[in-house]
Order: C-alpha cells, then structure tokens, then sequence
C-alpha cells in the first residue's frame, strides 16, 4: 500500500482484500438494519459497531463500555457505573497491566468497546488490547519520522482516537489521519492532513459527527496557521476545512468569516510568516440536538515565538468556536482572550450540560481554559453567562459581562517596547489539556489545576532571581506563591470552589466521576488516587512507580466494574521533572494500569542504572565565551527536552551524557544518527562551532554541578529565539 501525500485531503488506498468488507461497512454507516448486513459476512463484524445511536445510547444512562473520548457526546466524563463506590473503593487494586514498550509520555484516553480497549501510545502508535485478559490483540506503528519530534512543543504524545462503524480513526505527530480495520489493525486509507513545509504536528484525538471525522492540529509557537477539519470516513476525502485565522491582510480567503477576522489584525505590527496560530489541538464536542460543533482554538503569537505580539483582538485565535457540522460553518464565537499574547489558549476541555442558572434551566458549554477563568456559554447562542476566576490570574481583574472582555492589568501588557511583565497563570495554565469531568449527581467539575507565575518579555529574559529588587520590583503587588498542583472542585452554578485537595507536582493527570462519587485522578508524582466526589476526602492512594498524566475511564464487564488509565509521564513539563517524580529513580515504562475491587499491588518499574558522572573525562578545549556562548545556544535549542539548567527533565540530562556519546556527539547533533529516538540533526540551525560551544557548555556544566543559571540572556547575545 502507498501513502498518498497530497495536501488538502486527496484519498487514499485501501487493500483489496478488504474493499468488499469496508463498501460494506460504508454502505451500513447510519443504518440500523446494517447490523444484519454485517452480521452475515462474519459473526464478530458486529463488534466495535459504534453509531451515534450507540452513543447517545451511552449520554442516556447506559454506562457498560466507553465508547467515545469524553464517554459520551457532552465530554463530561461522568460514568453513572457505581459497583465501585466510596464505601469500598479502598480495594481498589491492579486487575491487570501492559507494557506499551515505550518512555515518553502517555496522555491517551482509552476506549473500551465489546471487551476491547483501543488506545495510543507515544509516536501516534495503535494498540488494541483484550480487556479480559490484557492481552495485546494488534498494535500499529504508524512510523512518525523520528525527526518530526524537533517540531514538538510538548513531547510527542497522542491524546487518543475514535471507533466507528468498526473503523479505528486516529491522527499521526506528522499530520496524518488513518483509518485501520478496528478488528485486525490492517490500515483501510491513509491521508495527509497538513502542510509538511510547516512544523505542524497532531497530538489530539479526532471526534466522529455524522459520518465524517474531525481533527486539527498544533504548532503556533512554531509558525503555523491552525484549522479543523472534516473527512469523510468511508473515503477519507476531505468534506470541509475552517481555518481559524486569515492567511494574510489582503485575502481573498476561503471563507467569509475570515473577512470579518482580518479586522481584528493590526496590519502594522502582524507579520503573517508567524502564520498566526490559532491551532485547533485538542478540544471539540458535538451537541446532537443542537447539531452543533464546538471547538476551542490556541494562542496567537506571542512573546515566546516573535518579537512583537502587536495589537488587535486576532480572531478566531483563543475562541470557542460553533461550527455547523455539514459545513463548518461558522454559527457563533466568544474569545475569551482577546488577541492572545500569553499561551493562554482556548483548547482546554469542552464539557456540554444542562445547568440551573437563577432558576433557569440553560443548556450550556463549560471550559476553564489556562487563564484561570472558567467560562459557562450558552452553547445555542454562545451568549457569555458566567466568567469567574477558578484559579489564581492577575492579568485581568475580571471579565466585563456586558461586552464579555476580559479587563486587563498593569500586569498584562508587554510588549510596549522592552518592559518585562509578571504575572499568572504561567504558560502551562491554571488549567491545561487534562480533562476535567463533571458530576451531575454533585453538580460539581473537577478541574485538574495547577499555579504558577510567568515573566513575559519581548527581550525573552529566561531566568529572575527570586531574591533581586529587579524580580521584586515586577512582582509588584502579586503574591509569589509556590508552583504547585491541586485537584479543585468547581461549583459552576455559585461560582465557588466546595473542595480542593493538595498535589505537590505540576502536571498531574486528567479526571473521571462516577456514579458511585468516586473522583479518579492520577498525579505526576506517581500516584493514582480515589477522592470522595462529595467532600474530597481521600479515600485510595495507589502508588504506581510512574508520572501519571493522562485521564482514567471506567467500564463494566462479565458484570465486574474496572478503571483503567495510561501511565507514562512527559508531555509539556517532561524539561522539569518535580523532586517527587518516579522517573528520577526509575525507568519511564509506559504502561496501562487496569484496576478492579480486591485487585493486587501495582509493580514498580526497573529502577533506573546509577550513573557516576566523575567517571568522566571527556574534554575539549573552549574559551569562557565559547561556554558562555553555548550555554545560550543551549537554553535556545535543547532546553526544552533535556532541562532548562535548573530543572531534571525527563529526557537524558546532557550534563550527564557519557564519554561515550561525547565522542559522537557531532555525528548525533549535526549527523543526526539518533533521529529514530527522536533526536534528529540540528545541522539545518547550528554550525559545527555552535555545536562545540554546547559541548563546551556541557562539559563545563557537568563539571560545575552547582552551577546556576547565570547571564547568558539569548538575546543580549544576539540570538533569535527558537520557541
Ligand atoms: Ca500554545
């Protein structure tokens, strides 16, 4: 079989072995009657038969399987199974496990169909497991290119995928959405989602509306213009495309709405080779009734990519978009931070409910995006009905309800000429793409929310001394709180937190509710933990050996009720590993975990091999500019995966590298021969003296342990930054 590479959606190949099989499944797609149909060709071609009858069967109480990636079509990762339950959720333990064979980070979640969990793992890989025995039924490699990962921000991490129709949908880190035979793996057509000339990469799971598969995309920090698509999933043929912010200020553009968003763009300060962002990486939901789509959209340029984020609300950048699922049309929007210059982004989580607001009964969207504010719309008309801090923001004082516009701070603008500015949430977020969940039984969302403060400059400033009159000086009147994470629960309707309860670590796992008022989350430092849903008492602490950092789900079978989740820590904070992170002792085995009641304990993973750094001698000769110099380099280039100096990454630590790998350490930078681990070659923005100046730097750090970071500021040194 070929792999088509046409832009813009062109099919396609399916074997012919499998052509009569598949016009057959095509043929049924909607129809109840297909079932009979199928049923002839082969008893098990009933299995993974997911539809939207199937579906909406699961939003209307029916809570055996797991069939779509926020269980049902609403996203609010409510189970109403409640075998397992607050009074003896205490036995939770491990059914069963299986090694994925992977060390980077897991974020997908599961689905679990007619007794068969369909997952992926890292490098966009396809399992397909026996839930009865955790026996791997096929695997798929869709062979991301190695190099691709240099185009990652976060790791090269996949979210998860879509069953339908028999037929596994799933999107690739190099932009490609596969269709594979749900029972056998076999790849039924292949195509291209993006332009490979921009580093746009795919980490999201696609969502399935009315026989067409959605997905979009990520890489605004990289010079990418974001968009959503839609492909029919018998062909694979692209059906519609919204692209969420213009090409460029003259037009034509492809669609109306795009006239009305270039407005909203300073022409004097946009630089249109930033190609705007805007991605769409992660959220989407579908309302039924409705026969709405939503989707959030990310960030537009911003200080970490461009010298001059510039004016202007940048629509549809940071918005909840409302799309009509046959066009894609645009039906309304609300951007909920006008012309985003701080990474806040509007791709977190989309959950859809019915809420009584004053005694009214409103039908609503909900999404608490990384700017700390959480959000209730009217999802008919996107009409603004509640906008109240969930965590810690000081960019903005509140959010005006008459015009819907957030009302900034002293601490929000930046980008006047060289003024440093601090202030929260950071770019992770108060909240980010972990998946919050939402109890109708409590009425309460469980947002899995973190704090920390960021220092934003158009001079790209990569470090401030806590103790300085310069960094006291912009904190101003802000409190300097410590990093940390917590589980909170939200009360939507009062705008009020109920509980809250402590996780040390950034970066923790999504969430899960269930009927039993059981709240499932693991952490990034490892744990897997079971809260009262009513007053957040903890009630199980399972200590897996492995940053958790994907969401959990829970599904019944042969009458017995099980949680699984993905444990595998990295995505966007693998560059700085917590003291309390296993992956400091051991090894980063990505695994599925399967808990049930009376299960046993979960096995720690292989303890990582001791490494003693004064073995090693390697040296090269190198001037204190030159180190200095490449410090820099390396804060521009590397930090980003192996640590930014003051913090452990998840990735090998390059002050720890061996002489052995010195030795090579042209061949592996410029020659690119660890591409395949995701290492690939630099040689495309590095001279050969740029990379000695890093190995310089390397070896002067490795032999200055205590070093901190010092005064290689990038951009006194005149480098332009990478990300
Ligand atoms: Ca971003």
């Amino acid at each position: 079989m070929t792999t088509f590479e046409h832009f813009d959606g062109q099919p396609v190949t399916i074997p012919p072995s499998l052509r009569f099989r598949f016009a057959t499944l095509v043929l049924a797609a909607g129809a109840t009657c297909a079932l009979a149909a199928i049923s002839t060709a082969a008893p098990h071609d009933r299995a993974f038969n997911v539809d939207t009858q199937r579906a909406l069967a699961a939003d209307n109480g029916a809570g055996e399987d797991w069939v779509l990636h926020g269980r049902t079509f609403s996203e609010q990762r409510y189970s109403p199974l409640s075998s397992i339950n607050t009074e003896n959720v205490g036995a939770l333990g491990l059914a069963w496990q299986l090694e994925l064979g992977t060390d980077r980070g897991l974020e997908a979640t599961p689905l679990m169909i007619d007794g068969t969990i369909f997952t992926t793992g890292s490098w966009s890989i396809v399992y397909a497991i026996d839930a009865r025995t955790g026996k791997l039924k096929w695997r798929y490699d869709p062979k991301v290119p190695g190099a691709t990962a240099r185009d990652s921000c976060c790791d090269v991490v996949n979210r998860g995928l879509a069953v339908w129709q028999g037929i596994v949908l799933s999107a690739t880190f190099d932009g490609r959405l596969t269709a594979l035979d749900a029972r056998t793996g076999t790849r039924l057509w292949e195509v291209n989602t993006v332009d490979r000339k921009f580093p746009y990469t795919i980490t999201g799971a696609p969502r399935i509306v009315k026989g067409r598969v959605l997905i979009g995309n990520g890489g605004a920090e990289f010079g990418v213009r974001g968009y959503v698509s839609a492909y029919d999933i018998s062909s694979g043929k692209l059906a519609w495309r919204f692209y969420t912010v213009p090409r460029d200020s003259e037009g034509p553009f492809e669609r109306p709405e795009l006239s009305t968003a270039v407005k909203t763009w300073d022409r004097s300060t946009t630089d249109w080779h930033d190609r705007g962002g805007g991605t769409v990486w992660d959220s989407m939901a579908y309302d039924p009734a409705l026969d709405l789509v939503y989707v959030g959209t990310g960030n537009a340029p911003w200080t970490g990519a461009v010298p001059n984020p510039g004016e202007g609300d940048k629509l549809y950048t940071a918005c909840v978009l409302a799309l009509n699922p046959d066009t894609g049309k645009l039906v309304w929007y609300y951007q909920e931070t006008p012309g985003d210059r701080w990474d806040f982004t509007s791709t977190q989580h989309i959950i859809l409910a019915d809420l009584n607001l004053g005694g009214t009964v409103r039908q609503v969207l909900m999404q608490a995006p990384k700017n700390g504010f959480f959000y209730i719309l009217d999802r008919r008309t996107g009409e603004l009905l509640s906008a109240e801090k969930y965590g810690i923001a000081t960019w903005a004082s509140r959010v005006d309800m008459k015009t819907g516009r957030p009302v900034m701070t002293e601490h929000a603008r930046y980008w006047d000429g060289n003024s440093e500015k601090m202030l929260y949430p950071w770019v992770a977020g108060d909240h980010n793409w972990q998946p919050m969940s939402f109890s109708p039984r409590t009425g309460l969302v469980y947002i899995p929310a973190q704090q920390s403060w960021w220092i934003h400059s158009t001079r790209r400033v990569t470090h401030f001394d806590e103790q300085t009159p310069d960094f006291k000086s912009l904190k101003g009147n802000q409190p300097l709180l410590p990093t940390r994470g917590y589980l909170r629960a939200w009360d939507p309707v009062h705008s009020r937190t109920v509980w809250e309860a402590e996780i040390p670590t950034i970066g923790n796992g999504g969430t899960l509710v269930t009927g039993g008022d059981v709240v499932f989350q693991g952490t990034a430092e490892g744990n897997f933990n079971a809260y009262d849903a009513r007053d957040g008492r903890l009630l199980k602490r399972i200590p897996t050996g492995t940053g958790i950092i994907a969401a959990p789900i829970t599904y019944r079978l042969d009458g017995a009720q099980y949680v699984a989740i993905m444990a595998g820590f990295g995505g966007a904070t693998l560059f700085m590993l917590d003291e309390q992170n296993p992956a400091r002792r051991f090894e980063n085995t990505g695994r599925l975990l399967v808990f049930k009641l009376n299960g046993g304990p979960v096995p720690l993973p292989p303890e990582k091999p001791h490494t003693d750094s004064t073995t090693r001698r390697f040296e090269v000769k190198a001037t204190e500019a030159e180190v200095t110099h490449g410090i820099a380099l390396y804060r521009l280039n590397c930090g980003r995966c192996h640590g930014m100096l003051t913090s452990k990454a998840l990735l090998p630590d390059l002050r720890q590298l061996s002489d052995a790998k010195h030795q090579i350490f042209d061949q592996i930078v410029l020659g690119g021969i660890l591409t395949p681990r995701g290492m690939a070659s630099f040689a495309d923005i590095l001279k050969p003296q740029e990379v000695k100046d890093i190995q310089a730097a390397l070896i002067f750090l490795r032999d200055h342990p205590d070093y901190g970071p010092g005064t290689e500021d990038p951009a006194t040194l005149g480098l332009r930054p990478a990300y």
